[in-house]
């Protein structure tokens, strides 16, 4: 693929976040990338998991159509409905979150759509942007999502160009996809965060949508592909689902023949829960929480077989 081929390629990205410290190494932007898979009860980006565009409501920043009805006229589809009481709702089976819409016409970011049709160029000209901070930090680009590596094609074509431009590349995967994309982008990668969520396939599936074994074969080929490549193996610790020593240890046992790959837990969180409302989306797991002894707990297990291989989130 020519260095102008893979600028013009486009994709849906529903994100670009600079300064991030959390997902790889230094200071990074993130690119997240519509579309996945996997359908995780606890996902904290539900923007993230169609493979379209989505139109997201937060009534609080609205006006109401008391005030304004610049959506109302904005919209060619009939997809904005004004309520009798002046507040709106959105017809969901009218609307495809089309790109010149409601949203441009809303004056309190009340309306935004998750996904626009961006070119690799125009990504990694924002991510270019931050290139002395990387620089300095040993930071980079970090592909997410979603499953950013099911937009394959300009997945790989962004770290390709990103390569090019001498970015340092990380992805963080579900692994949820074709061998011989990951495999492609693995060349173009320097860091890779890779989820582990749980051991037993009937429980994966029964959380996630999918069962386990894909994503457990494409971590083993992986992690033998480069054994100088590190491999962040993440599981996200949720109650009721992998917060037990068994779960946490049965994953430390698949991970330690493999001395390339360090292991991070990731306390379950609420973060995304206001999302779903915004998308008129039921949170799956609106009243769980994790409680603050359990992390120290699956620590402990989880050094007892992979020992200073455990980071420890701050
Ligand atoms: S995103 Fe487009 S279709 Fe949906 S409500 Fe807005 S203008 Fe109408
Ligand atoms: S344009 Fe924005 S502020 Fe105005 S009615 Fe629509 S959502 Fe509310």
């Amino acid at each position: 693929m020519s260095a102008l081929e893979d600028k013009k390629k486009k994709g849906l990205v529903f994100n670009i976040q600079k300064y991030s410290v959390h997902d790889g190494p230094g200071i990074r932007t993130i690119v997240f990338l519509k579309g996945c898979p996997l359908s995780c009860n606890w996902c904290s980006n539900p923007e993230s998991q169609k493979s379209e565009p989505e139109l997201a409501f937060n009534a609080g920043r609205c006006l109401t159509f008391s005030k304004c009805t610049r959506c109302l006229q904005a919209c060619l589809r009939g997809a904005i409905i004004r309520e009798a009481d002046d507040t709106l709702r959105i017809d969901r089976t009218l609307c495809d979150g089309c790109p010149k819409n409601c949203a441009e016409a809303c004056p309190s970011q009340g309306l935004i759509v998750y996904g626009q049709e961006r070119s690799v160029d125009d990504v990694l000209r924002v991510v270019e942007q931050d290139a002395a901070f990387y620089t300095r930090s040993s930071g980079g680009l970090t592909l997410s999502g979603g499953e950013p590596l099911m937009q394959g094609e300009f997945a790989l074509a962004l770290l390709r160009d990103a390569r090019r431009r001498r970015i340092k590349t990380a992805v963080e995967t579900c692994g949820m996809v074709p061998w011989k994309t990951l495999e492609a982008a693995s060349e173009y990668l320097n860091y890779v965060l890779y989820d582990i969520k749980h051991m037993d396939s009937g429980i994966h599936e029964a959380q996630t949508g999918c069962s386990n074994e894909w994503i457990l074969d494409n971590f083993r080929k992986l992690a033998l592909l480069d054994p100088n490549k590190t491999i962040l193996a993440r599981t996200p610790v949720i109650p009721g689902f992998n917060d037990s020593e068994e779960a946490i240890l049965a994953i430390a046992r698949f991970l330690e023949p493999f001395p390339n790959v360090r292991y991070e837990m990731l306390p379950y969180h609420r973060l995304g829960t206001q999302k779903y409302h915004f998308l008129d989306r039921v949170p799956p797991m609106d009243e769980v929480t994790l409680d603050k002894s359990v992390m120290p707990r699956l620590i402990d297990a989880a050094r007892s077989v992979l020992g200073d291989r455990v980071e420890v989130t701050k």
